[in-house]
């Protein structure tokens, strides 16, 4: 059956062949013919209706092999989405369960920094994300000498959390602006602003109980090939902890980071466990966290301003005062208090009765053992 969702899926650019098609807009014929059969032959909707046949291609081909576990040669459309002139599209590999965009080309490094992913840091580097809360909350206590290496460290406000709790701690980021402040604002001595293909060719690096990497898989245009890397530097029995938006929440399409630029790859716990097994590893821990936070971005994505990151930006040039981009940040958040806050509060609700897997998936791994 043609389903709501794909009537979502139809692009501005595309109305206009598909017009020319039907002789009216997308909308329209789907209102028409939303009770008619369909069925999509490879990459194809064909709709039986009272036209003979649509046909209507995903913006990028079908793969011929999955760019993510490199085996899969079968793959479900699920969407597609265009950017000023770029065009993508998303597929699941029915090997691996991975939803990857194409082109899986992921931004340069400068794309990154322009972006202000360190405003909070601009004000108070201190620890907000709910994955980082969570896995603080069930790692109360570590052996002494416990050896973490944080993959995308930020500012090292988690990093620090744990040596405070008697770890040795270890930090990469590209950042190098992230890593003056881990440095002089936390006082971390072993953090390192490298990306990681060049950290993990450093050779004397000791092995670790603890990798983690947080929001990064998402990131990444080769996860097998990271995951590799992070496997040759961490101790037997050793732990690794990733995070990423899980794919199986409500309201999946709102959240403007779980496009392309931001997430190249959409996972749920299936991906997540396919992915690594092919390394060795099993789950050993699954938690749902940043549900409300999630919904709430959802809500507010829509009236984005980008003030925030603009103020910043100006600021890089032409300083101006802390008091500024706090008055201007607090705004912000006062203004997505308003918009987002009451709906998220439903959809938590519902999700929590609906019982569905919303927010961010916090996922520890351990090598299976033979
Ligand atoms: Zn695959």
């Amino acid at each position: 059956m043609l389903s709501e969702r794909i009537c979502f899926d139809f692009q501005p650019s595309r109305s206009k062949n598909f017009e020319a098609y039907t002789g009216c807009s997308a909308e329209k014929f789907l209102q028409r013919h939303r009770q008619k059969q369909s069925k999509r032959v490879e990459g194809h909707f064909v709709i039986q209706g009272n036209i003979k046949a649509l046909n209507i291609m995903p913006f990028q081909e079908y793969p011929k092999i999955c760019p993510i576990c490199k085996q899969g040669k079968k793959f479900k459309f699920i969407r597609d989405f265009e950017k000023k002139q770029d065009k993508f599209s998303l597929y699941q590999c029915s090997e691996c369960q991975v939803q990857f965009w194409l082109p899986l080309e992921i931004p340069k490094l400068s794309w990154y920094e322009e972006k202000a992913f360190r405003i909070k840091n601009a004000i108070k580097p201190k620890i907000y994300a709910g994955y980082h809360k969570k896995f603080l909350k069930t790692h109360k206590s570590f052996p002494k000498g416990t050896r973490v290496l944080d993959l995308g460290c930020a500012a090292g406000e988690f990093i620090a959390e744990l040596k405070k709790r008697g770890c040795e701690v270890w930090g990469v980021d590209f950042d190098k602006e992230n890593i003056r402040i881990a440095k002089e604002y936390f006082g971390l001595e072993r953090v390192f602003a490298l990306s990681f293909e060049d950290f993990f060719k450093k050779t004397d690096l000791p092995k670790f109980d603890i990798i983690s990497c947080l929001a990064v898989i998402g990131y990444l245009d080769d996860p097998l090939e990271f995951i590799q890397n992070v496997k040759n530097l961490l101790k037997p029995n050793g732990t690794v902890v990733l995070n990423a938006p899980c794919r199986e929440r409500m309201l999946v399409n709102l959240n403007h980071w779980d496009f392309p630029p931001h997430y190249f790859t959409r996972w749920n716990e299936q991906a997540v466990s396919n992915i690594f097994k092919k390394k060795g590893f099993s789950i050993s821990r699954v938690d749902y966290v940043e549900q409300f936070k999630t919904f709430s971005e959802a809500m507010t994505s829509k009236f984005r301003t980008g003030l925030v990151g603009k103020s910043l930006t100006v600021s890089k040039n032409k300083p101006k005062s802390l008091f500024f981009l706090r008055t201007v940040y607090f705004l912000g958040c006062f203004k997505n208090y308003l918009i987002g806050t009451v709906p998220a509060a439903f959809l938590w609700v519902l999700g929590k009765i609906l019982r569905r897997n919303n927010g961010t998936i916090l996922v520890e791994l351990k090598e299976s053992k033979l």
